[in-house]
């Protein structure tokens, strides 16, 4: 007992040392402060010009080792995203794929040094769209690893970079797309104009925004509980009573989950001012049309058996309902942008319970095939060569 004691501890420490030290690699530059200022003090007024829901094209870009190995399938980024469609519906912005998954297969990316970035990056970039890449681990500049890191918008690149161990059940991804749309971290620059507890100077110290409360830099600071356990107190002598929930800051990813009111009027106004050329392409469908498809694979109580196959060559896909059930059944398939490419019933009564499906008109590529119906469901994912 005590040696599984001692070794759950030298766990985790290491796990804490590891959170402490991976974090964010996004640099603020003096000119994004100062327009930050600005920005923040008028995203009331810039926000309120926009004109219905901000979609957001996404390219996805997953980089593979040696062996083809990405350590993240579509299925995870695709639940990610959904996860981040729901954080960002606070302010009524919506990412979608904007084009099929570019899969890096280079292995001199996977550990993936900032040095490198330009050779990755700049030939890969799709225009017009936010450019994610998910590679295996990050080497900062300074040579330490991060989680992930990005641009603000002075810099005019659409790129942000993950560590796939940093994506599933983080919080990463959100709090880069913050800095991508202007949002500093809620503790400001370390040690340079402090914000005050009482928040008297809050549009000019701190985060430049008013609603996330005084922060003196959680890192460390918080235990697994997400409470804030230090004894910090401000110039005044206030107590901190920090807000370890805020995506911008420096508490573990884990309880990371919230934006505040002010930060998404920040974005959205950042998102007018400098990201305003992001717009709905005509692959535009919403992640959330299949990403149900995903789920159900979850839900094991309604959960039809299926069998998909694919018909080398012949552009076809087989497919077949295993539970026995007879009746009209949907069968749907979406490439990997969540587009609906076919569509067809079924009536294993009439018809058996096999078909066949004719994609010739598709492109190769990954596709979910879904199936509904008797109150069942299923998905199956397939790769069309
Ligand atoms: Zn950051």
């Amino acid at each position: 007992m005590k040696r599984f004691i001692l070794s759950s501890l030298l766990i985790l420490s290491a796990l804490l040392s590891q959170a402490q030290e991976s974090s964010c690699g996004t640099e603020l530059t003096a000119e994004h402060y100062k327009n930050l200022v600005e920005l923040a003090g008028n995203a009331r007024r810039i926000a309120a010009m926009r004109s219905g829901s901000i979609k957001i094209p996404v390219k996805v870009h997953i980089v593979q080792n040696e062996d083809g190995y990405s350590g993240l399938s579509i299925d995870d980024i695709i639940v990610e995203f959904d996860k981040l469609n729901d954080l960002f519906s606070g302010a009524d912005m919506e990412f979608y794929l904007s084009s099929e998954v570019d899969y890096v297969k280079d292995g001199a990316f996977y550990d993936f040094n900032q040095n490198e970035e330009a050779r990755l990056a700049a030939s890969r970039d799709e225009p017009n769209a936010l450019n994610i890449y998910f590679v295996g681990s990050i080497t900062n500049k300074q040579g330490n690893e991060i989680c992930g890191y990005t641009y603000y918008p002075e810099a005019g690149r659409d790129r942000i970079f993950v560590a796939g161990g940093c994506l599933k059940n983080s919080s990463t991804l959100a709090h880069e797309i913050g800095h991508y749309f202007s949002l500093i971290h809620t503790h400001g620059i370390s040690g340079i104009d402090p914000e005050a507890v009482n928040g008297k100077n809050c549009e000019k110290a701190g985060d430049l925004i008013c609603d996330t409360p005084a922060d003196p830099n959680l890192l460390g600071k918080v235990d697994g509980n997400c409470n804030y356990t230090a004894h910090d107190r401000d110039a005044n002598g206030d107590a901190y009573d920090p807000d370890t929930r805020n995506i911008m800051s420096y508490a573990p990813s884990y309880c990371r989950s919230e934006f505040s009111y002010e930060q998404f009027e920040v974005m959205t106004a950042s998102y007018l001012a400098n990201k305003n050329y992001l717009v709905a392409n005509e692959n535009y469908s919403p992640i959330a049309d299949f990403v149900s498809s995903v789920r159900f694979n979850d839900e094991v109580s309604n959960k039809l058996q299926i069998k998909v196959y694919a018909n080398p060559g012949a552009d076809q896909l087989g497919v077949e309902i295993l539970d026995g059930l007879e009746g009209e059944f949907r069968v749907q398939v979406f490439n990997i942008m969540g587009n609906l490419v076919y569509e067809q019933s079924m009536d294993t009564y009439n018809q058996g319970n096999k078909m066949i499906l004719d994609l010739s008109a598709n492109v190769s590529g990954v596709y979910f095939v879904n199936v509904v119906g008797k109150g069942r469901h299923a998905s199956e994912k397939v790769m069309l060569m």
